[in-house]
């Protein structure tokens, strides 16, 4: 049995590899990585393949040998199979992991090149939301967006227009947060606030990848990593913001398992 696993800055991603080729896919908290030491070093017959930020702390301490990989060409690589499992083929594209930070990424069949990298991603999305509302839990954030509306607090072209001639989309984003108002402290709800936050990250991150894209004469993009799961106000966005500014988006199904899987297949 193999198992391949994604150490990263929130989470570790975790992919158990059968005799039968059959994946399966676990996620749990980085901040428990003594814990996960303590399973692996229970069981027995298993070949373990490492990769992301903690990859080196885990493999001194598990009893059993390791492979290490070097995240990117691991997330490239499972990247790859995932979509090809989904039916996505590309022949050139952009990727964005969207961690707890964003990493960007120019490929084709054969390569990846990490072309930047913004600090504004799922942690962010976290922070922010937290502090403005005091909900702590990634699964109570998203589903709380969900009752949000973002055109309380950011500010659109079609708000500085006014319907009259624009040269750009009315629902493009002129300013996130600028349509706040006087009295909003008091009547902002979390919904809309959170919505917002969301909106923040994904059109950041979003925009940062529509200039990558055309620099490297694409308008594929592809999108991963665990800030999409659940996420459907970020997923809306990115679906509805990404045309506007000319890509094609792609969300890949347990995309946020691509480092995992991709340090098995890497050897
Ligand atoms: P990095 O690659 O930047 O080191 P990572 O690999 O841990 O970080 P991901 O797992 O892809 O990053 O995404 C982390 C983000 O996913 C969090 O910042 C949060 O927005 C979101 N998330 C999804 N599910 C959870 C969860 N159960 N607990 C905490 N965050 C979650
Ligand atoms: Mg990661």
């Amino acid at each position: 049995m193999k198992i391949g696993i994604d150490a990263g800055g929130t989470l570790t991603k975790m992919v158990v590899i059968d005799n039968d080729d059959n994946y399966s896919f676990s996620v749990r908290p980085t901040s428990e990585v003594n814990l996960l030491i303590e399973e692996l070093n229970e069981m027995e017959d298993i070949d373990v393949y490492l990769t992301g930020g903690q990859s080196v702390f885990i493999s001194e301490n598990i009893r059993h040998e390791s492979h290490l990989s070097i995240e990117f060409d691991a997330t490239f690589v499972g990247l790859k199979k995932l979509m090809e499992r989904a039916g996505v083929k590309l022949d050139k594209f952009v990727y964005l992991n969207v961690g707890t930070g964003t990493s960007f990424h120019q490929a084709d069949h054969e390569k990846q090149v990490r072309v930047g990298g913004t600090g504004v991603g799922g942690g962010t999305l976290m922070g922010l939301s937290y502090l403005l509302t005091g909900i702590e839990m990634f699964e109570d954030i998203v589903e709380e967006s969900k009752k949000g509306s973002r055109d309380t607090l950011d500010l659109k072209v079609k708000h500085i227009f006014k319907g009259g001639p624009s040269p750009l989309p009315g629902e493009l984003t002129a300013s996130n947060f600028a349509h706040v108002q006087h009295g909003h402290f008091e009547t902002a709800t979390n919904a809309d606030k959170i919505a917002s936050v969301i909106g923040l990250v994904a059109e950041t991150v979003t925009s940062f990848g529509v200039t990558l894209a055309n620099g490297f004469g694409t308008q594929d993009m592809v999108f991963l990593g665990s800030t999409l799961n659940n996420n459907d106000v970020m997923r809306d966005v990115i679906y509805s913001y990404g045309p506007m500014k000319g890509i094609k988006p792609y969300i890949i199904e347990n995309g946020e398992f691509s480092g995992a899987l991709g340090s098995v297949l890497v050897f």
